[in-house]
């Protein structure tokens, strides 16, 4: 078949890799110059299955409520919202009853599960080197943090995930870097998880589906979609003559992330999905002849704060926050210093300071949780978006589960509830 993908971050190429690697004739059109150069940039990199979870959960509206109130608070609204977004936040309220949670975290972690497994075997398989490391550890730092975890420990456990609650000196010895200043109560280590780097790991995928005969186009913007019995792409260069030519193709397969709706819309499909921004700042670890001073050996993230530390390769990053509204060229100087904050708290004169990249990213979130993959009820277009804050963890397989629906294969895992049905109501 000719299939079409629409936008090149993780989702799009790794969606692009195993159509291609299906033996299908793929294009890619991406607006951007290179793939991953928007949310998939530069995320916290962490791919933890048991951590996949839906923001809609039971007592968040309170906590969120809570965390507005705090100079540090891993939640922020900047105002004014729009429409659209308040629509999201009553959705999002709505789903946040036990029943609804535990459905979707279910489904998220079936994912997520599938998806890890898939990336191993994309790794080994073709050698990947993506600036991995093993393990993954959660910083209790008093025994108030490691009460509120129960009830994340609890479910952990019925999930059938590998976790240990370790003591501080043992997550000490794990991470020997970690500030002995800063008190830590325990710890929650998760050896089967890892960080890596997402942005990498999607130009080496790209190498390997070009090398499959997918075409990407970049600087491509797609402008309007035609499903029916010969789906159509209107895109125009950005980069040149900038009028708009037209692709058909046998199934177009929307990537496009918070690029999605636009494109819908038109076709009668209104997706809720809002932008979470988040931020991350990177920076080369410090060295004394040669040898980096003590910053992550893996990743490590601060329960209290919600703020992950990750070493990729000679570098650390720090994400964090969840702002709802405000615009992606606004960076907000309170978010950005609480990651300074902690990168201090915990890994002190690790990284070299004048050399940091600060970033933010549009989380693509949807009310309930999951992505939305496979079928869009228009025909000939498929969906695989709306991965939120996720789609690292989740990306090799959805794209796995959508190359398989598109070829009218079972599904490697039950889809059930993760298509668009659940959100058309
Ligand atoms: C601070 C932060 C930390 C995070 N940490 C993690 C983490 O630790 N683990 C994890 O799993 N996830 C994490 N995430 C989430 C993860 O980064 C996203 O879920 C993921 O990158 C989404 O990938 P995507 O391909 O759907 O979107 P994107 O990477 O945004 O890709 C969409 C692409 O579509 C293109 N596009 C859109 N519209 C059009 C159009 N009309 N024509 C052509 N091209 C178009 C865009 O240019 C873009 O390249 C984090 C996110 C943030 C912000």
């Amino acid at each position: 078949m000719r299939i079409a993908v629409i936008g090149a971050g993780i989702i799009g190429v790794t969606t692009a890799y195993e159509l291609a690697a299906d033996g299908h004739a793929v294009t890619v059109f991406e607006r951007r110059s290179s793939v991953a150069e928007e949310t998939s940039f530069a995320n916290a990199g962490v791919i933890a299955p048991g951590y996949v979870t839906p923001w809609a959960a039971p007592g968040m509206p309170a906590k969120v409520l809570r965390h507005l109130m705090s100079r540090h608070a891993p939640v922020r609204l900047a105002r004014p919202l729009a429409r659209g977004q308040l629509r999201w936040m009553w959705r999002w309220w709505r789903a946040c009853t036990n029943a609804s949670f535990q459905a979707n975290r279910e489904r998220m972690h079936r994912l997520a599960r599938f998806s890890q497994q898939r990336l191993a075997t994309l790794a080994h398989d073709l050698h990947l080197d993506y600036e991995q490391s093993n393990g993954y550890m959660v910083l209790l730092r008093t025994p108030k943090d490691l009460a509120l975890a129960r009830g994340s420990l609890k479910l952990l456990a019925e999930l059938g995930v590998s976790f240990h609650l370790i003591d501080a000196t043992k997550a000490r010895t794990l991470e020997p870097g970690l500030n002995p200043q800063t008190p830590l109560h325990a710890a929650v280590h998760l050896p089967a998880d890892q960080v890596g780097n997402c942005r990498q790991f999607a130009h080496l995928l790209r190498a390997e589906a070009q090398r499959l005969g997918a075409d990407f186009r970049f600087q491509r913007e797609v402008v309007a979609l035609r499903g029916g019995s010969a789906p159509t792409v209107q895109h125009r260069a950005l980069d040149g003559d900038r009028a708009p030519s037209e692709d058909r193709f046998d199934a177009i397969v929307v990537c496009a992330a918070m690029g999605a709706p636009a494109l819908l819309r038109p076709l009668g499909l209104k997706l809720p999905l809002v932008a979470v921004h988040g931020y991350s700042i990177t920076a080369p670890l410090r060295s004394i002849d040669g040898h980096p001073l003590p910053g992550p050996r893996s990743a490590v993230m601060d329960e209290h704060f919600k703020v992950a530390i990750s070493r990729l390769g000679q570098r650390v990053r720090v994400a964090g926050s969840a702002e709802l509204g405000g615009r992606l060229d606004q960076h907000s100087t309170a978010a950005v210093q609480t990651l300074y904050k902690l990168l201090d708290d915990w890994f002190p004169g690790c990284a070299q300071l004048s050399q940091v990249q600060a970033w933010k990213g549009a989380r693509p979130m949807l009310p309930d949780g999951p992505p939305v993959l496979g079928r869009s009820g228009i025909d000939g277009v498929w969906l695989n978006l709306g991965h939120g804050s996720s789609g690292w963890a989740l990306s090799c397989g959805s794209a796995r589960a959508l190359a398989d629906l598109l070829n009218g294969r079972a599904a490697p895992i039950d889809l059930d509830g993760l298509g668009i049905e659940r959100l058309k109501h």
